[in-house]
């Protein structure tokens, strides 16, 4: 194929993802940027394909039909809450993929137009180490965040002495064998950086505990990203290294936006050990405090007397996948003449834009979902807050309790609301492992029951 034709459409197939990804920056669009997304990434693979010089297009259509069968197969069946690990499990192939082009390429550099063995440009071998390096990290650090989202491994953050020490060591040396390897081609040195990171992304994962889950999640995301750009490098494809740095840098704003809104420093976050501590004395006090507890048609009574009523949606609301019942229970409420909002945080559920996904796919409309800094202002005039299976999201602790491991995150203010009913199973922590305050004020009610079913109790309260 004519390589001016070819870049040119590289250059289609490159537009194609910025667009994507526009497109994928709100709800409404969303489904028109993963079209587009599906369409760059169909002519990449098509041009790819048409420039190598000689290929066996069985071996490559078997590798599709694999390949495509086992992703199609998982996306039919994973649930909606089990995204997020689903998402870690993925980008440790992008990282596995990342060492083996690199491996290959050290081993047969003629194969990729490199140059022969012991005569690698040392530019060519600095890019090599580095989409390796990076590789392992997201490969091994991915295995860690997905046993601990699946819950095969303690949620809560490993530390040890001298910890970051041995990391800044780590990286050091890495550094070291990369210059090793730029200057002697050392095979030693080769495998010594793919060793070294492998154990970096177990070290950089394993402090990271509680509720900072979502930015290593992110973090990943990203460095999936710089993997795939490092492989363009070696591969010399630009669309790679273009499709790697849009997925790096888009990763690395998501990782951004996670941390403001859980109020967190990028850096303490990477270097871990904080925001998992579980907090045994709130557990402990549980059986003391008091709360009120209520039933269906109480919160029917009040939110069908109210002006206005803000929902606020977290994990339990996925798990149950209650967002039928809750449409249904706010359409009738607004039949009745009452305002409804819908407020969501920015780290509610498991995964970024969980809740929105699932209040798009009960048709909500946009213009009632806000998010967490345009609600906040508007608490105070809400006679009812309505929680729905969240938990971390609206713990007032993390206001004004220095000591919870989610201090300084902001939160959805409810309790600042006239009523608040909190909708959950039982009196249990959330996802950070900390008690709730917000269930013992006088002015909440606890709704203890699966929130799909109180919902369609609430409902059929609201028909009677
Ligand atoms: P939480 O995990 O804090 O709380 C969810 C609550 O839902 C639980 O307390 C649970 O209580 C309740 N629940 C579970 N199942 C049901 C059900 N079927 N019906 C009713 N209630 C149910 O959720 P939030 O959304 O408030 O906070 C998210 C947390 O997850 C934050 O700590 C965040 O940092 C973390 N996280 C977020 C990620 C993201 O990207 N958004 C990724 C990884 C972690 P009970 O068992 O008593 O019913």
């Amino acid at each position: 194929m004519d390589q001016n034709l070819a870049s040119l459409l590289y250059l289609v197939a490159s537009v194609c993802f910025i667009l994507a990804l526009r497109g994928l920056s709100h709800p409404e669009t969303s489904r028109g940027g993963n079209r587009l997304g599906m369409i760059g990434m169909a002519i990449a693979v098509a041009i790819t394909l048409a420039m190598l010089p000689e290929i066996d297009f069985v071996l490559i259509l078997a590798g599709v039909l694999v390949g495509g069968s086992i992703g199609t197969a998982i996306a039919l069946k994973i649930k909606m809450t089990a995204l997020p690990q689903l998402v870690a499990a993925f980008h440790s192939l992008v990282g596995l993929a990342a060492v083996f082009v690199a491996a290959a390429a050290f081993t047969n550099p003629a194969a990729y137009g490199l140059g022969v063995p012991g005569q690698i440009g040392a530019a060519t071998l600095v890019e090599m180490s580095i989409g390796a390096a990076i590789g392992a990290i997201t490969f091994t650090g991915s295995i860690i965040a997905f046993a601990k989202l699946q819950a095969l491994m303690s949620g809560k953050p490993i530390t040890f002495p001298m910890q970051h020490w041995l990391n800044l060591g780590l990286g050091i040396l890495t550094v070291l064998l990369v210059i090793w390897l730029s200057t002697a081609e050392s095979s030693v040195a080769f495998w010594g950086i793919v060793a070294v990171s492998l154990a970096l992304g177990v070290l950089i994962i394993i402090p990271i505990g509680g509720a900072d889950m979502p930015v290593v999640i992110s973090m990943l995301n990203s460095y999936s990203g710089w993997a795939a750009c490092g492989i363009g490098f070696t591969l010399q494809n630009n669309l790679l290294i273009v499709a790697g740095a849009l997925v790096g840098s888009s990763g690395a704003i998501l990782s951004y936006v996670m941390c403001k809104g859980m109020n967190r420093s990028f850096v303490s976050v990477i270097l871990g050990g904080f925001g998992g501590e579980t907090v045994g004395p709130a557990a402990a006090e549980e059986g003391e405090k008091t709360y009120h507890q209520g039933a269906a048609a109480d919160a029917a009574f009040m939110m069908r007397n109210a002006e206005k009523v803000i929902i606020v949606p977290g994990y339990g609301f996925a798990v149950a996948q209650a967002q039928h019942a809750l449409r249904e229970m706010a359409d009738l409420l607004k039949a009745e003449g009452v305002e409804i909002k819908y407020a969501v945080h920015p780290v509610a559920g498991r995964m970024p834009g969980h809740m929105n996904v699932l209040l798009a796919e009960a048709n909500v409309p946009y213009d009632e979902v806000f998010e967490m800094d345009e609600i906040n202002r508007e608490l105070a005039d809400a006679d009812v807050a309505f929680v729905i299976g969240a938990n971390d999201v609206v713990n007032p602790s993390a206001r004004s309790d220095q000591s919870s491991p989610i201090y300084g995150m902001p939160i959805i203010d409810v309790d600042k609301a006239r009523q608040v009913f909190v909708v959950k199973r039982t009196m249990a922590s959330g996802y950070a492992g900390v008690d709730n305050p917000l269930f013992y004020l006088d002015h909440n009610m606890m709704l203890l029951a699966d929130a799909k079913k109180m919902c369609e109790d609430i409902v059929k309260a609201l028909d009677q």
